[in-house]
């Protein structure tokens, strides 16, 4: 599995790019705020710790 962001919720938090402890997301221009991007799906070890940290609720871990 591996996590999808919502940017309709996104609003640039960067709590999942912290607390993740795989480095799956960078943080980048989007939308004209810094936000998550999720570059490396493939490195997830499903902890959810960025689906529980986003205040938005805006992620979500998908099947690959
Ligand atoms: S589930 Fe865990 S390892 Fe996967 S992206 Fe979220 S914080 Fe990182």
């Amino acid at each position: 599995m591996y996590p999808v962001i919502d940017y309709e919720k996104c609003t640039g938090a960067l709590t999942c790019y912290e607390v993740c402890p795989a480095d799956v997301f960078e943080a980048k221009e989007k939308d004209r705020v810094k936000k998550a991007i999720v570059t490396r799906p493939d490195d997830c070890v499903e902890c959810d710790q960025c689906v529980d940290a986003c205040p938005e609720d805006a992620i979500e871990l998908v099947e690959d």
